[in-house]
């Protein structure tokens, strides 16, 4: 499982530690001191989840949590709170502002990381190596191997990525901005007709196993994996 993760801790020994530990068990690392920084690089780049520490100088953590809560690009990202408190009124606030779940300091690294682990699995399924199957189609991403009526079917990193995304978000329609956020991770610099090319590679690489029908065009606004025709 390796996904992209914001740190948002103003303590470094913590940031450290954290970064330390999650690197080591594969993901990517982004992180901030402070909420307007954080706020910054989550406008570039969406990270799969955020570990928010709740004191933070200026913007509070809560009030970053609402804020990205209320932001219909970011509403979707799992949140982790790091908080130094352990009292009851505390954790509700913090469920309350849309925390997926907290971690109390001080915790230890396999703490951390099973709860990382479970938050991404609940909320963020393309990240995991669980295996896919759907219509026909099988996906494995611990393997990297997808199959479509048992045929073994040759899909590019991006394509895979793709249908990864598309395979465990089903049956929702997706815009271009969307597919860019989530599977590249970038929807200011990748242009939105970059989904359209990947989208006919993913279908051409689909059609000996006549499943490229699984991936919809939903006209004026954008794409779909469905098994309802
Ligand atoms: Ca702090």
């Amino acid at each position: 499982m390796a996904a992209t993760i914001l740190v948002v801790e103003d303590e470094p020994a913590i940031q450290e530690l954290i970064a330390y530990n999650l690197k080591q068990a594969g993901h990517q690392l982004l992180k901030a001191d402070n909420a307007e920084q954080a706020m910054h690089l989550v406008q570039t780049a969406l990270p799969d989840l955020v570990l928010l520490d709740w004191m933070l100088p200026g913007i509070s953590g809560v009030e970053f949590a609402r804020r990205l809560r209320a932001d219909r690009r970011t509403r979707q990202i799992p949140i982790i709170m790091l908080t130094a408190r352990s009292e009851e009124q505390d954790k509700l606030t913090g469920l309350e502002t849309g925390a997926d779940d907290y971690v109390t300091k001080p915790f230890s690294p396999r703490e951390l990381n099973a709860r990382v682990k479970a938050v991404l699995r609940r909320r963020a399924p393309q990240v995991t190596d669980d295996v896919v199957r759907m219509g026909g189609l099988e996906l494995d991403p611990a393997s990297h191997r997808v199959t479509g009526n048992t045929q073994p079917v040759d899909l590019g990193p991006t394509e895979f990525r793709l249908l990864h995304f598309l395979m465990t978000h089903s049956e929702r329609v997706h815009s271009r901005a969307q597919l860019l956020d989530q599977v590249w991770g970038d929807h200011v610099f990748v242009e939105e007709r970059t989904v359209d090319v990947h989208i006919r590679r993913l279908r051409k690489a689909l059609e000996p196993t006549t499943l490229d029908s699984l991936i919809q065009t939903v006209r004026g606004t954008g794409y779909r994996f469905s098994t309802t025709p």
